[in-house]
């Protein structure tokens, strides 16, 4: 037991200043001659691994074991802390006793798993601006594709009138993002789940930009599941959460049939096979688990929970202000919004350039200044063809390079950046 590490301690980090991450140090070449320290505002794709994380996972590395099934020393110590993982994030998504902590590979893979643990006959709620992992995953389900909404407010009376025209005895779901990865608009998700709840649906929250930037309660926005990425809260290691009430998933098949989700399996008989399946969240976790990657996200909860919300959230707010004014500066910049200027927002800002093809202006920010940002239609193409003005049915082109000087953009730009800028 003496060998067992220790998370890394740390100070609180002074709340005002960035977290320490990987790679801030990185200098890159420029097409114009010399070097500069790379810029990296591409957090909404993936976020730069906390320190904190890294180090972490480094003093666990060399005790890393199979989890579940040895009685030796790594996999019992493995075991406890992959264990202690779960109660680490139920904690710091503030999760209702007897809620789930199902670890995944990400949050496509977290909607894919409820998707596929809907009861029979559930119907599905969705707005079509959503990101596609929670667009795409509900085919088997009877979907409800919901316009876009142009105010909050909207989003709540669009969705009540379509649940009020449901099939009342039914099981149905919403599922909403937390904070747009277009916009960086916040979602009122605490209204959409009262909303949910009036008309006996539950609700699922894509949290995949909101986790990085904000506190989640479950409690507190009163949501049924919670999804999220590791790669995106600073725990580049592949793996992700489904987080939420247990009863649809305990009734579903396994996820993934095979050893670790299954309790006992025994030959029948007529020849078959028997299989009772666990019941807790192994019952999804099919294989042997991905523990660094678990290990990663539950040290990146504990570093953003030391490290608090408050100044993370000021020093991010005075960011965005930043960009959004330095932007407003250019007459041939067009910021996209949904909800307006005013509506609240993380640090993801998306926009196009009159003029200007958006894949040429990123490459040339990347090559002539260093600053690493994404160009294309980020997985939601309804949303940002909705925003360009474009035809949100045209099926189009992902990314598609097609806008000449003078035309209008038919891709955006977008800078994003979270706890270590
Ligand atoms: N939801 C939102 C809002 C996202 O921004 C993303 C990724 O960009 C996802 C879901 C999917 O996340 P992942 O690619 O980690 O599965």
């Amino acid at each position: 037991a003496s060998v067992c590490p220790q998370p890394v301690a740390t100070t609180a980090t002074a709340a005002t200043t960035p977290l320490p991450v990987l790679g801030s140090d990185v200098t890159v070449p420029l097409v114009t001659g010399g070097e500069v320290t790379y810029a990296a505002l591409d957090y909404a794709a993936s976020a730069p691994a906390l320190q904190r994380v890294w180090d972490d996972v480094a003093a666990y590395a060399p005790y890393y074991g199979s989890v579940h099934r040895g009685a030796g020393y790594l996999s019992q110590l493995s075991t406890d802390l992959f264990e202690n993982s779960r109660r680490t994030v139920a904690e710091f998504l503030d999760c209702r006793d007897g809620d789930q902590v199902v670890f995944t590979r990400s949050t496509t893979d977290s909607l894919n798993l409820l998707a596929a643990a809907l009861p029979a006959d559930c119907q599905v709620f969705v707005f079509e601006t959503e990101h596609h992992a929670s667009l795409l995953p509900w085919r088997d389900a009877r979907v409800t594709y919901l316009n876009a909404p142009r105010t909050p407010g909207d989003a709540v009376t669009t969705l009540e009138r379509a649940l009020a025209d449901r099939d009342p005895y039914g099981p149905a779901l919403v599922c909403v993002t937390g904070a747009s990865n277009v916009t960086g608009e916040l979602w009122p998700v605490k209204e959409l789940a009262a909303a949910a709840h009036a008309h006996g649906a539950r609700i699922v929250l894509d949290a995949a930009q909101l986790a990085p930037h904000h506190p989640v309660s479950v409690q507190e926005l009163d949501v049924d599941w919670v999804a999220f990425s590791g790669h995106k809260l600073y725990a580049p290691f592949g793996s992700g959460v489904l987080a939420g009430r247990s009863d649809w998933l305990r009734a579903a098949d396994p996820y993934l049939a095979g050893g670790g989700a299954s309790r006992k399996v025994a030959r029948r008989a007529d020849g078959g096979v028997e299989v009772e399946w666990h019941t807790t969240a192994a019952r999804h976790e099919a294989g042997s688990p991905n523990v660094i990657g678990v290990y990663a996200i539950a040290a990146a909860c504990r570093a953003l929970t030391e490290a608090g919300f408050d100044g993370l959230v000021a020093r991010e707010q005075a960011l965005v202000a930043r960009v959004r004014a330095g932007l407003a500066e250019v007459p041939e910049v067009k910021v996209l919004s949904l909800f307006g200027d005013d509506a609240p927002r993380v640090g993801v800002i998306s926009f196009v350039v009159e003029g200007w093809n958006s894949s040429h202006f990123a490459a040339a920010l990347s090559a002539e200044y260093g600053i690493g940002v994404r160009d294309g239609l980020f997985c939601a193409h309804p949303l940002v063809r909705t925003l360009l003005g474009s035809d949100p049915q045209d099926p189009g082109e992902c990314g598609a390079p097609e806008a000449e000087p003078g035309e209008r953009s038919l891709n955006a730009i977008r800078v994003s950046f979270g706890a270590g800028t």
